[in-house]
C-alpha cells in the first residue's frame, strides 16, 4: 500500500537566494516543527526498510542527522554521522567529490561501519547527487553495502538519481 505524502510539500519553505544568489533553498524546519508531518516522514522512511536487514542508518551533515536519527531509532539500529572535514574527532576515512566550483569531501569514523554492514543512507535533499554519491562511495570503500538511499525531497531536474547508478534511491517528494 502506498500512502499519499504529497501534502508534506506544504510544510517545506522555499527561500530564494540562500545561502547565495540563484539558490532556491528548501527549508525543512516547518516540517520538523509539525508533529504529524515529522512523524509521517520518519515512519515512511523507516517503514520502507523494515524488512531490508539494515545494520546502520547513516545521516549526512547536517539536516540528514535530523531524519536519520529517528529512523535509526525506529529500525532499532545504530546511527552513523557522515560529516564535512574537520568535524569528527577520531580517525576518519574520507571521500572527495567535485562541486560546480571546486571540491568538497565527506568523512566518517573508520570504526563506524565495517565490511559486510548493510547501511541505509538518509539526507533531506538530493540535488546534484554529489554529496550522496561520495557518501555511498565512502561507505562502500569501507566494505559496507548500501542497501538504499532515502531523501525527503529529490530535485529531479538536477539529475542526482542518475549519478547514483544502480543503487535503490527513494524520495518522499520529487520536484520534477
Ligand atoms: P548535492 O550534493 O548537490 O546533491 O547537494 C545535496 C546536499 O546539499 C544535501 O546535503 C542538501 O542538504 C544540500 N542541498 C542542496 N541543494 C539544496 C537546496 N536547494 N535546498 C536545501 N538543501 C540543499
Amino acid at each position: 500500500m502506498t500512502i499519499d505524502v504529497s501534502w508534506l510539500r506544504d510544510h517545506l519553505r522555499e527561500v530564494t537566494d540562500f545561502p547565495r544568489a540563484g539558490i532556491a533553498f528548501k527549508d525543512i524546519t516547518p516540517l520538523l516543527a509539525d508533529p504529524a508531518a515529522f512523524r509521517t516522514v520518519v515512519n515512511t522512511m523507516a517503514g520502507a526498510w523494515v524488512d531490508a536487514s539494515v545494520d546502520r542508518v547513516v545521516g549526512i551533515e547536517a539536516r540528514g542527522f535530523l531524519l536519520a536519527a529517528p529512523v535509526a531509532y525506529c529500525l532499532g539500529v545504530g546511527l552513523v554521522p557522515v560529516r564535512k572535514p574537520g568535524k569528527l574527532p577520531w580517525e576518519v576515512a574520507e571521500q572527495a567529490y567535485v562541486l560546480e566550483y571546486g571540491e568538497d569531501a565527506v568523512q566518517v569514523h573508520t570504526d563506524a561501519v565495517g565490511a559486510g554492514d548493510r547501511v541505509l543512507v538518509i539526507d533531506d535533499v538530493l540535488a546534484t547527487g554529489g554529496t550522496m554519491g561520495a557518501t555511498c562511495a565512502l561507505l562502500e570503500g569501507m566494505g559496507a553495502t548500501v542497501v538504499g538511499v532515502h531523501v525527503l525531497l529529490e530535485l529531479g531536474f538536477l539529475g542526482g538519481r542518475a549519478t547514483l547508478e544502480e543503487r535503490d534511491v527513494r524520495s518522499l517528494l520529487v520536484e520534477a
